[in-house]
C-alpha cells in the first residue's frame, strides 16, 4: 500500500528519493516549481535535461509523460520532469494530468524510488483549478499499482493543502 502524506512548503526543501518537477515540454527550465528546482538544485540539472532534449526529445517531453534526471543539489537522488496540461475549459484534458502522476510513479518504479515528492501539478501557471487537480492527483495515486512507499504531496499554500486535505480523509 502507497501511503499519501500531505505536507505544506517548498518542494525543493523535501528530502525524499525522487522530487517531482512540474515542467514544460521544453526541459529547459520555467517558473514556478520548476524555477525553484533548476535554481536549488544548480546547473547539472539542466546540462542533464539538454541532453535528453538532444538525444531523445528533439521536440520536447510531451504532455503527460515523465522523465528523470539526476537531483544536482536537492536532498534527492532524482528530479522526475514531467509535463501537465494547460488547463482548458473547452476540453477535457483530465487523462493527460492523470497520466503525469501515473508515469512519474512509472518512472519512480524504475529508478526503485520508495519516496516521491510531487507538487499539484497545472495547478499554478497552467491555470488548474485546484480541487479539481488535487482530485486528479489523488484519485490517480490511489489507482495506481506501484512500489512506492510513500508518496508526498508539497503543497504551496494553505487553499492547495486545504483542497488536497478534502480528498484524502
Ligand atoms: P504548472 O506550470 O504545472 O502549473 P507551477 O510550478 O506553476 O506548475 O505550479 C504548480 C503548483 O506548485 C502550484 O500550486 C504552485 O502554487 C505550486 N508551487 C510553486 N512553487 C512551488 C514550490 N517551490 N514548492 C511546491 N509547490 C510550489
Amino acid at each position: 500500500m502507497t501511503e499519501i502524506r500531505l505536507v505544506r512548503g517548498d518542494i525543493t526543501q523535501q528530502h525524499a528519493d525522487a522530487i517531482v518537477n512540474a515542467a514544460n515540454s521544453s526541459l529547459l527550465g520555467g517558473g514556478g516549481v520548476d524555477g525553484a528546482i533548476h535554481r536549488r538544485g544548480g546547473p547539472e540539472i539542466l546540462d542533464e535535461c539538454r541532453r535528453l532534449r538532444a538525444s531523445h526529445y528533439g521536440k520536447g517531453l510531451p504532455t503527460g509523460q515523465a522523465v528523470a534526471t539526476t537531483a544536482g543539489r536537492l536532498d534527492a537522488r532524482w528530479v522526475i520532469h514531467t509535463v501537465g496540461p494547460v488547463w482548458s475549459k473547452d476540453e477535457d484534458r483530465s487523462a493527460l494530468l492523470a497520466s503525469c502522476y501515473r508515469e512519474s510513479l512509472r518512472v519512480a518504479d524504475e529508478l526503485g524510488a520508495r519516496t516521491v515528492a510531487f507538487p499539484a501539478i497545472s495547478t499554478g501557471i497552467y491555470g488548474w483549478p485546484i480541487d479539481d487537480g488535487a482530485r486528479i492527483a489523488v484519485q490517480t495515486v490511489r489507482d495506481t499499482e506501484t512500489a512506492v512507499e510513500e508518496v508526498r504531496f508539497v503543497l504551496f499554500d494553505e487553499a492547495a493543502y486545504a483542497a488536497f486535505a478534502t480528498q484524502v480523509h
